[in-house]
C-alpha cells in the first residue's frame, strides 16, 4: 500500500507543538521512516524528522513536504520507538528525544561529488559544448576542475537548468557522481590502526569467569532479561564481556558496550578491538566529526559488529542487536545533564526490551538501585568475588584525622601516610594520591570529634552560607545558625572544610623534592586529550606520584601504583545528597582497587575524620553486600530510592524575587494536585521545598528546587505535569528556566 501523507516531527522548541504533524508527500519524493526533511510550518521553513506514515491525514488542508535531506534513514523504528518512550518517560518534548537519539548521525554530511570521465579537450565533450549550452555549462564547469567537484558548489554557480542535466550527462558516460566523503577509504586507515595492536591470546578463563559466562548464557535464553555482574576489581569482569560478546556474534547479531568515559580508559577499547579485528567501532565525544562519521557509516553498513562507547553510543544504529553490556554501572556520568536526562542504564534495558535481547550490568560496587533489583530477582546476579590468580585484594588502613590533630600534625599527610610514600619511593614505585573532593564544599565539620551538622528531617549535611551565617537544608529549607562551637565536644575546631589538589601538590613539592608529581583534575585537564597525555606520561614512568580528583577512580589499570593515599575521605560523605554515603563507598572501594593490580602488592591508607561511619570502614574491608544491608535500611527508612522515584524540579532565574514566588507557586500547585489525587495514590507522595539548590547560584542565575518523591513514576509526572501547567497559566514565568530530572543522580 502506499502511503501518501508523512507525519512529522518538526524541529522547534515549544512544548506547545510537541507533536507530529501531516505532510502530503509529492510525488517522486523518497521518503523514509527516520529521514530529516524539509517543510513548510507557520509560514516559515524547518526541518524535521519523519515519525510515522499513514493513507489519511486527520486535517484536510494538508501541505506538501518540501524536501527530504537523507537519502536514507538513521533512524530505525526500533530508535524512533525508544526517542517515544524517552519523552514520555523523561518529559521532555519528543523532538529532542529524536536529536538525542540522532546528534552524531546529524552531522555525517555526504557531500555529493561530480567527476568528469572525459577529458575537456576530447571531441565528443568539445561539441556538447558548442551545441548543448547548458549541458555544456555543467559539463565544462566539472572537467575544468580536473578533480570531483562538490555538487553543492555547481548549484552556486551554475543555474539550475546546467544543474538539471546532470542526469542526462550522467547517463552518456561524461560525469560520475559518488559521496566524497570516503568511508571505506578512511575506515581503513583506522583498520591499519588497529593491527597495530597487539592481538591477545585468548584466554583461559579463571573457574569463576567460567561460571560467570555460563550464567549469562542461560539469561540469555530470556529476552529483555538483565544480569548484574557483581565482581570485585580485579576479578576480570572484561574477559567475561568480551567472552560474551564473542557468543552473541556467533549467533549473527552485534553488541553494544558502554563505558563510563573511554578517554580515560582506552584499554577496554583496546581490548576489543584486538578480540574482533576490524569489526570494533568506537564513538565517543572526545573523536573528530570525520572519525565520528567513519564509525557511524561502519555501523550503518553493517561492517562495525561491535560498538565501545561512552553514554550517547547507547543510540548507535546497530542492526540485529544482541547484547548490551553497560560497565561501571553505578557512574554517575551515565546520567545526561541536560534534558533528556536520561539513565544510560534505563535506556539500555528499555532498548533490550525492544530489541530482545540483554543487558550486562557489571560494576565492583553496584549501584544501591540495581543490587536491590539483583536480590529481589528482577536481574540475575552473578557473582566474581576473587581477583584474578587470586591475587588479594589490597590491605587498606585508615587513619583517624581527629587523633593525628591531638599529636600537634596539622599537615595533610598523617605520620602513616608519610612514612608509607617515603618507603614506596624508595623502592622504585608508583603512588597515587586521592583528594575527595567536588567543585565546592561548605559543610561544617568539628575537626576534634568529627561531628557535621546536619539536618534534623532528611538526614542530610547541611550547607554553609558564608553570607548569612547560616547552616541550610537544600532539599526541605530548614535554617539554623553555624555553631561557634562544637554541639558535641564544645571543640572550637569547628569550620567549613575545603582542600584543593594544588594545595597537595605544594606539599608534596615541599616534602619530596626530588620526585616528579603530576596533578589529574578538571582544572589541569580543561584541555582535549590532556587528561590522556598526563595519564600516558604517569604510565611511562614520567612522574612517582599522581594527585587527583574522583577522575582518578574511573577503571584505571596501572601496574606499577602500589600504594594509593586518600587525603581526605570525608568531602564526598558530607555533600547534600542521600547519595553520599553511597558514593563515597563506591569510590573508596574504586580508588583502592587502583592498588596492586600487577604482579606487586598493593596497599592503600585512608585519612578520614570518620573512621567509624560504615561507608568507610566497609570499604577498607571491601565489603559490598555489608555496605548494602546498612545503607538500604536508611533509604528505607527515609523514603529514598530504590523504595521511591525522585522527580527534582529546579527553576532558575537572574531575578530570585520573582523566582522564590515561583517556586512557592509551583510547591503550592504541587501540593494541592497531591491533595485531590485518590487516597490510595496520594499516600505514597511527599513534596519536599521550594528551598534553595545546593548550587544556589550558577552562571549567574539563582536556582530553586522542589522535590517530589512517590512509588509510582506516573504519579510523579501527572502530579507535576499538572502543577507546572498550572504554574505557567496562573503565575509570572517571564525569564525563569524550568527543568525536570526525574530520577536525578545528583542534587547540585
Ligand atoms: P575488573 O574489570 O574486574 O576490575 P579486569 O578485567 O581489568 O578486572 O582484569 C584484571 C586483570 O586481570 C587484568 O590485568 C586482566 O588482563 C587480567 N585477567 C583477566 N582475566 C584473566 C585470565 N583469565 N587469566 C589471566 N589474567 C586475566
Ligand atoms: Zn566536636
Ligand atoms: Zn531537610
Amino acid at each position: 500500500m502506499t502511503h501518501h501523507f508523512a507525519e512529522v516531527v518538526v524541529d522547534i522548541h515549544n512544548r506547545k507543538v510537541d507533536r507530529s504533524f501531516h505532510y502530503a508527500i509529492p510525488h517522486g519524493l523518497k521518503v523514509e521512516l527516520g529521514c530529516r526533511v524539509i517543510v513548510p510550518f507557520n509560514r516559515r521553513t524547518m526541518e524535521g524528522i519523519v515519525v510515522g506514515f499513514s493513507c489519511e491525514s486527520p486535517v484536510a488542508a494538508v501541505k506538501p513536504l518540501l524536501d527530504c535531506v537523507d537519502s536514507e534513514a538513521y533512524l530505525s523504528p526500533e530508535l524512533i520507538e525508544l526517542s517515544r518512550w524517552m519523552a514520555d518517560y523523561y518529559l521532555c518534548p519528543f523532538i529532542q528525544a529524536l536529536k538525542c537519539v540522532l546528534p552524531s548521525a546529524f552531522n555525517v554530511r555526504r557531500d555529493i561529488i561530480v567527476e568528469a570521465l572525459v577529458a575537456l579537450e576530447d571531441p565528443h565533450a568539445q561539441a556538447l559544448i558548442l551545441l548543448d549550452e547548458e549541458a555544456g555549462k555543467l559539463f565544462a564547469a566539472v572537467a575544468r576542475s580536473k578533480k570531483p567537484v562538490k555538487l553543492a558548489n555547481l548549484k552556486k554557480r551554475l543555474d539550475k537548468q546546467s544543474i538539471a542535466r546532470l542526469d542526462d550527462l550522467v547517463e552518456r558516460g561524461m560525469l560520475r557522481v559518488s559521496t566524497q566523503f570516503n568511508a571505506r577509504m578512511l575506515s581503513d586507515g583506522a583498520m591499519h590502526k588497529q593491527d597495530a595492536l597487539a592481538i591477545r591470546a585468548k584466554r583461559q578463563l579463571t573457574p569463576e569467569q567460567t561460571a560467570a559466562l555460563a550464567a549469562i548464557q542461560t539469561a540469555g535464553q530470556q529476552p529483555g532479561s538483565t544480569v548484574l555482574l557483581y565482581g570485585v576489581t580485579g576479578s576480570g569482569k572484561t574477559e567475561v564481556y568480551v567472552e560474551s560478546v564473542r557468543q552473541v556474534l556467533q549467533l549473527g547479531q552485534t553488541a553494544l558496550v558502554l563505558v563510563p568515559e573511554i578517554s580515560l580508559t582506552p584499554q577496554i577499547y583496546a581490548v576489543f578491538a584486538s578480540a574482533f579485528p576490524g569489526q570494533v567501532a568506537m564513538l565517543h565525544s572526545a573523536l573528530s566529526e570525520a572519525e565520528r562519521a567513519v564509525h557511524y557509516l561502519r555501523i550503518l553498513a553493517g561492517e562495525a559488529k561491535v560498538v565501545v562507547g561512552a553514554r550517547s553510543a547507547v543510540f548507535a544504529p546497530l542492526k540485529h542487536l544482541g547484547l548490551i553490556i553497560v560497565d561501571e554501572e553505578h557512574e554517575q556520568t551515565y546520567k545526561q545533564e541536560d534534558s533528556p536526562k536520561y539513565h544510560v542504564r534505563e535506556v539500555a534495558q528499555k532498548r533490550a526490551e525492544l530489541c530482545g535481547c540483554n543487558v550486562i550490568l557489571g560494576s565492583a560496587t553496584p549501584s544501591l538501585e540495581s543490587y536491590a533489583l539483583a536480590l529481589t530477582g528482577r536481574y540475575r546476579l552473578v557473582n566474581m568475588l576473587k581477583r584474578v590468580d587470586d591475587r588479594p585484594l589490597p590491605p587498606v588502613e585508615t587513619v583517624d584525622l581527629r587523633e593525628e590533630l591531638l599529636t600537634g600534625n596539622t599537615s595533610i599527610f598523617s605520620h602513616l601516610l608519610l612514612e608509607k610514600m617515603q618507603d614506596c619511593l624508595n623502592r622504585g614505585e608508583q603512588i597515587i594520591l586521592f583528594l575527595n573532593r567536588r567543585g565546592y564544599s561548605t559543610f561544617v565539620v568539628c575537626r576534634a570529634c568529627g561531628y557535621v551538622v546536619k539536618c534534623p528531617h532528611c538526614d542530610i549535611s547541611l550547607t554553609y552560607h558564608q553570607k548569612l551565617g547560616q547552616l541550610r537544608c537544600h532539599y526541605c529549607n530548614y535554617a539554623e545558625d553555624a555553631p561557634q562551637v562544637c554541639p558535641v565536644c564544645s571543640s572550637h575546631q569547628i569550620r567549613y572544610f575545603g582542600l584543593g589538589t594544588q594545595r597537595v601538590e605544594q606539599e608534596i613539592a615541599q616534602l619530596f623534592p626530588a620526585s616528579k608529581v603530576l596533578r589529574l583534575d578538571a582544572d589541569a585537564t580543561g584541555k582535549q586529550g590532556a587528561h590522556k597525555t598526563i595519564l600516558d606520561d604517569f604510565r611511562q614512568g614520567g612522574a612517582q606520584i599522581l594527585v587527583g580528583t574522583q577522575m582518578l577512580a574511573k577503571g584505571l589499570d596501572f601496574p606499577r601504583v602500589t600504594l594509593v593515599g586518600v587525603i581526605s575521605a570525608d568531602s564526598s560523605l558530607h555533600m547534600p545528597d542521600f547519595r553520599s554515603k553511597e558514593r563515597t563507598f563506591q569510590l573508596l572501594t574504586q580508588v583502592a582497587g587502583r592498588a596492586g593490580r600487577g604482579e606487586m602488592p598493593g596497599q592503600v591508607v585512608i585519612q578520614t575524620f570518620s573512621p567509624d561511619d560504615p561507608s568507610i570502614a566497609l570499604a577498607r574491608d571491601h565489603n559490598f553486600p555489608a555496605f548494602f544491608r546498612q545503607e538500604i535500611q536508611f533509604r528505607q527508612t527515609l523514603g529514598y530510592p530504590p523504595f521511591n522515584h525522585i522527580l527534582r524540579v529546579v527553576l532558575a532565574s537572574e531575578d530570585e524575587g520573582n523566582l522564590i514566588k515561583c517556586a512557592q507557586d509551583l510547591g503550592g500547585a504541587l501540593r494541592q494536585e497531591l491533595v485531590a489525587m485518590p487516597k490510595s495514590h496520594g499516600q505514597v507522595m511527599e513534596i519536599l521545598g521550594p528551598a534553595p539548590s545546593p548550587l544556589r547560584k550558577l552562571r549567574n542565575r539563582y536556582r530553586w528546587q522542589v522535590i517530589v518523591k512517590g512509588k509510582q513514576v506516573q504519579d510523579l509526572k501527572s502530579v507535576t505535569g499538572a502543577a507546572i501547567k498550572k504554574l505557567y497559566q496562573y503565575s509570572s514565568t517571564g525569564g525563569i528556566a524550568l527543568s525536570i530530572d526525574l530520577d536525578p543522580m545528583g542534587m547540585l
